[in-house]
């Protein structure tokens, strides 16, 4: 059965028990940081961290606003990592047929690390060093083929995030959208056609941070999101 996410941002607290408890399930050690006057910790994904909650100060109508964004993979539809990295070797990034997922395998040490992430519409993957082994968020594959529910999910207090079959997701997506609209007027669902992670932002996207959607903004001469349309196919049941 396919599956998805859906991560409604407006209940975000940003407690992060979603970013330790993915590093948790993986194994994936801590990250060295510094203080650099953000309550954002670490700075940025890594090999090392697939879940990362960033956090922006924005002034909105006179006002100082937290805006927390707990990113990962989206699980794309129809992904363009893997349609570059199948020109390399096919059998580098995989997706799962049981669910969508899209998996990096070892073989991605076989991929030109650079192309890889240039191809993706949300800058999500990232490369050791040492092994060139490239990584990111793999729906916690092993969790939900043995019935449990992704190790960030299982973790989070406040119903922030979601998952279950793509129709579900989709139709309570829309049901969330419809109320957040009452209190956020500028809520949206983000790119909810082509991705298995659904998000659900209070503000504009770009408010929170570049990559939270496909689109590049108006200086590039294609922006990702049309790139991204004419890479992928849209996905019809999520639209109605
Ligand atoms: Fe690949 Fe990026 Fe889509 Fe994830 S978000 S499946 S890394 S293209
Ligand atoms: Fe991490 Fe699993 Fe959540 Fe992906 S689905 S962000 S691997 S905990
Ligand atoms: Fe936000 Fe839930 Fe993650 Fe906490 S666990 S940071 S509330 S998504």
């Amino acid at each position: 059965m396919d599956k998805a996410f859906f991560i409604d941002m407006t209940k975000c607290t940003a407690c992060r028990g979603c970013q330790v408890a993915c590093k948790q399930w993986h194994k994936l050690p801590a990250e060295k940081t510094v203080n650099v006057g953000s309550h954002q910790n670490p700075q940025d994904l890594s090999f090392n961290t697939y879940k990362l909650v960033r956090f922006t100060e924005k002034v909105i109508d006179g006002k100082i606003n937290w805006l927390f964004f707990p990113e990962q993979c989206r699980h794309c539809d129809d992904p363009p990592c893997k349609m570059v990295g199948d020109d390399m070797d096919e059998s580098a990034i995989l997706i799962d047929p049981h669910t969508g997922a899209v998996i990096f395998t070892e073989k991605t040490k076989n991929l030109y690390y650079e192309d890889i992430r240039g191809a993706c519409p949300y800058d999500i993957p990232r490369v050791d060093e040492e092994s060139r082994i490239i990584a990111k968020c793999d729906m916690c594959i092993d969790r939900v083929h043995n019935g449990l529910k992704p190790a960030c999910v299982q973790s989070c207090p406040t119903g922030t995030m979601n998952f279950g079959n793509r129709d579900d997701m989709m139709e309570l997506a829309k049901k969330s959208l419809a109320k957040a609209k009452k209190k956020f007027p500028n809520a949206e669902l983000v790119d909810a056609e082509y991705v298995r992670v659904i998000y659900l932002t209070a503000q504009p996207p770009s408010d929170y941070y570049s990559f939270l959607s496909a689109d590049a903004g108006d200086y590039a001469p294609v922006t990702r999101k049309e790139m991204f349309a004419k890479l992928t196919r849209p996905f019809k049941k999520m639209t109605g």
